[in-house]
């Protein structure tokens, strides 16, 4: 299909709305974007882009920037709390490796991307809901309509309102901060470094570069914490948080003590893609989890991609969908369903199950065959999501026609 006969309107300005905005953009199609923020914004701290979603972004013409501003993992780390004893062993395979980066950095790449390409931007529209049809329509709060559109994408995140399947939201959150990169330390700059104690307390360093070009190099802190003890945290005061963390992990007490940490909420749902005639959720919107295997970000790009690259190939946009649900459910149900079983091996308040990733999950990953397994789960690489995604037929985001910010509402 020719993607400049496309009117196509995306509601949400997350990882999962404007890339397939800059890459459809870029093809020809005539792209908006509505957000309810009163300018585009990044939420969140940082997380690592696997190879999956790198692969996305470099088809992009991302990568180069993104790898600038990132910062190479080559290891993901843990160690029970107490005992030191590692349990979590993972390396990438040979001339592989993630990429650590702040969200704000990657946000800011793929907005300049969108704008570039020409997307248009109708900031401050809460969306409430989709007007169904052969030429659907997001309904705004107040009332009013986008225009018709085409294709029709929702990619709000989990809290999408289309569909308000409730989502199962777990347990533990955690606290997430952005912190200076610690100079002098044990913190290894290309290590994702976990602790444990059971799988009721769990903090986590990963370096994750810088946010722009000449900004300081920085870390994700973050602190596992069960949303009903929250309130209790914030009474109890910062002095007995750094106590705390003193007492788990003594080497990330002043990495805590220059945090301005934030609470999130994690969530579990799988939503129907298909939301009524040529309307399909990508990204959170279609599969929210924990962010214990580190998926989401990378499968909202995986998904982005597809969806444009099926457009490319089909005739219409029902057999675009159809095609583009072909190459990405089965990955998506199979990491939804592991992230499921795996999630309370790590954040529960089970003394049987983290016991049993000690005794087994951590001495198994030392066995050249498992090691291996394990690698390619956590890269999000089992079942081959790139190769499904004729990724060649993406035009790349690069040679930028306008640099004009003046295009957000
Ligand atoms: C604490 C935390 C840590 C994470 N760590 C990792 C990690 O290490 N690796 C990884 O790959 N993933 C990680 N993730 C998951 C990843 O961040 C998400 O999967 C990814 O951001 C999903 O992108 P999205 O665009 O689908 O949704 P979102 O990023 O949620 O974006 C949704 C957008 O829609 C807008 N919106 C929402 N509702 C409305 C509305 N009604 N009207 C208009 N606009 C609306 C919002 O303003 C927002 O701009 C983590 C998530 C969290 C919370």
């Amino acid at each position: 299909m020719k993607l400049d006969a496309l009117d196509i309107a995306i509601a949400g300005a997350g990882i999962g709305g404007l890339s397939p905005a800059a890459l459809l953009a870029r093809g020809g199609a005539r792209v908006t974007i509505y957000d309810q923020m009163s300018a585009p914004q990044p939420v969140g701290s940082g997380f690592v882009l696997q190879p999956t979603g790198a692969a996305v972004l470099s088809r992009m013409g991302l990568l180069d920037q993104v790898e600038a501003r990132g910062a190479r993992i080559s290891r993901m780390h843990g160690r029970l709390s107490g005992n030191g004893r590692t349990v979590l062993d993972v390396g990438y395979r040979p001339g592989a490796y993630g990429i650590a980066i702040q969200r704000v950095a990657l946000f800011d790449l793929l907005l300049d991307a969108a704008v570039k390409a020409g997307v248009g931007f109708e900031t401050s529209s809460r969306v409430t809901g989709i007007d169904a049809g052969s030429a659907p329509r997001l309904v705004l709060e107040g009332g009013g309509r986008s225009a018709a559109a085409d294709l029709v994408v929702d990619a709000m995140g989990a809290n999408s309102p289309i569909d308000t399947r409730v989502a199962t939201e777990l347990g533990y959150g955690a606290l997430w901060a952005t912190v200076p990169w610690p100079t002098k330390g044990v913190f290894r700059p290309d290590e994702l470094e976990q602790r444990y104690r059971r799988a009721s307390q769990m903090a986590g360093v990963l370096p994750v570069g810088t946010a722009r070009d000449g900004a300081p190099a920085m870390a994700t802190f973050f602190w596992s914490l069960r949303n009903q003890d929250h309130a209790a945290w914030k009474s109890a005061g910062r002095d007995a948080w750094l106590e705390a963390v003193r007492a788990f992990w003594p080497e990330a007490e002043t990495l805590a003590a220059a945090a301005e940490p934030v609470h999130a909420r994690y969530r579990h749902l799988t939503r129907n893609p298909i939301a009524g005639r040529n309307t399909v959720k990508i990204g959170d919107a279609w599969h929210a989890t924990s962010p214990q295997l580190g998926q989401g970000a990378n499968m909202a790009l995986l998904d982005a991609a597809s969806l444009c690259s099926a457009l490319c190939r089909e005739a219409t946009i029902g057999d675009a969908i159809g095609r583009h649900l072909k190459q990405r459910q089965m990955h998506i149900r199979f990491y939804q369903l592991l992230s499921r079983v795996l999630t309370p091996f790590y954040q529960s308040d089970s003394r049987v199950l983290p016991l049993s990733r000690d005794i087994f999950i951590g001495p198994a990953t030392k066995l050249p065959l498992v090691r291996s397994l394990i690698t390619t789960l956590v890269t999000g690489e089992l079942l081959d999501p790139v190769g499904r995604i004729e990724l060649d037929r993406l035009q790349p985001v690069t040679a930028l026609d306008t640099d004009d910010r003046s295009a957000l509402a």
